[in-house]
């Protein structure tokens, strides 16, 4: 069976884990702290702040800038469904918006038409790790003096060209970018989310918020020779990492450039393989754009079942999914009015499949697949 996705996970991650374990401080504390200076680092953001996951990460971005009832936010359908949750969580409600049918992205040309006085924010999705057009994004966002956040759910390692610099994907470009660590991600701390910044005041606003508007962190009373009693400065959340995970993070972290370097070689690999099939469309990189390769969608032409394609490869031990998802078909956004066009969405929805990728996926198994979607989609 070829699946979908793997993480890479090894001896060093159990290892750190157990370490983790038995220094006995397993919530939020010198690990979490860690793993979010390395973060930080790695992206190049000033600040990064650890929660539980980026469903609630996107909930803290939301909060942090005051944004909840009677407010929109600007968002793309297609896209996993938390991202319309964490608007609709906030008692706001999601405006969606249609992508750009090459990059599954956000189209910013599509965003003026959207805007309305009671309009609040952007949250711009890097879909399946493909960096959007961040450049058009914050000009719009800017002009319009609403702050543009980024779902990088699946973009960790992704980069992008601004102003002849290739940059990490949470450097970060718009005012806060949400980070994804769940298994179907690039790298993974079972469940666990991140929020880079440049903006110390939100920075501290998400510190707060995440464990329940404490103001002294546990570890900074722990570790005090003098009694400390805290207060409660806002009514918060418990969005915490743990330790454990914030351990696994880290070696996930060391990882992950080569992570990455796999997955091109994969996805190249693929468009070399699948590149002259008829009736199949492959994916591909605007110029100033790199992808981690989160995923791999190829578009199959109309004369195609999309299901019975699936089910073809699954017979012969593939696993696929289809494209992602819209979340305005689902039923709890389905009535909503607070929606334009979403031709392309629907579209990708329908016509895309997303083939096997994952780091240690060997020449063969990428063979397995090329040769059982060429003998499909030959059988018409
Ligand atoms: C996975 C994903 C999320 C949700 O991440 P969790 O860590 O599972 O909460 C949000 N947005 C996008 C685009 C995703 O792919």
């Amino acid at each position: 069976m070829i699946p979908i996705a793997m993480p890479v996970l090894a001896e060093e991650e159990a290892d750190a884990a157990r370490a983790a374990v038995l220094s006995g401080w397993v919530s939020q504390g010198p690990q979490v702290a860690a793993f979010e200076r390395e973060f930080a680092a790695f992206v190049g953001a000033p600040f990064a702040c650890a929660v539980s996951n980026c469903t609630t990460a996107l909930q803290l971005a939301l909060t942090a800038l005051d944004i909840g009832p009677g407010d929109e936010v600007i968002t793309a359908s297609h896209s996993f469904i938390a991202t319309a949750n964490s608007i609709r969580n906030q008692g706001a409600v999601p405006v969606f918006v249609d992508v750009d049918p090459e990059t599954y992205n956000i189209d910013p040309g599509r965003l003026a038409d959207a805007m309305t006085p009671r309009t609040r924010a952007i949250i711009a999705v890097h879909q399946m790790g493909m960096p959007c057009d961040l450049e058009a994004l914050t000009m719009l966002a800017d002009r319009h003096g609403i702050p543009l956040i980024e779902d990088a759910a699946c973009a960790a390692g992704s980069e992008i060209l601004i102003k002849e610099n290739w940059e990490r994907i949470g450097r970060p470009h718009g005012r806060i970018a949400c980070f994804s660590f769940h298994p179907r991600k690039v790298i993974t701390t079972g469940e666990g989310g991140m929020l880079t910044t440049a903006d110390a005041g939100l920075d501290r606003k998400f510190k707060l918020l995440r464990q329940h508007g404490m103001s002294v962190p546990d570890t900074v009373r722990h570790g005090s020779a003098q009694v400390i009693f805290e207060e409660y400065l806002v009514s918060g959340y418990n969005y915490r990492m743990t330790d454990m995970q914030a351990a696994i993070g880290r070696k996930q972290l060391e990882r992950l450039p080569d992570l990455v370097a796999r997955r091109r070689a994969v996805a190249a690999r693929y468009t070399e393989l699948l590149g002259n099939l008829e009736g199949l469309r492959l994916p591909a990189e605007p110029e100033w754009a790199r992808s981690n390769w989160q995923s791999y969608c190829v578009r199959l032409a109309n004369r195609f079942d999309q299901r019975s394609v699936m089910q073809s490869l699954l017979d012969k031990g593939i696993a696929t999914r289809r494209g992602i998802m819209c979340s305005h078909r689902e039923p709890p956004y389905a009535k909503a009015e607070q929606r334009h066009d979403l031709r392309h969405s629907e579209l990708a929805q329908d016509r895309s499949i997303l083939l096997p990728i994952y780091a240690q996926m060997s020449e063969t198994e990428q063979l397995r697949v090329a040769e059982c979607l060429r003998a499909e989609l030959a059988r018409g």
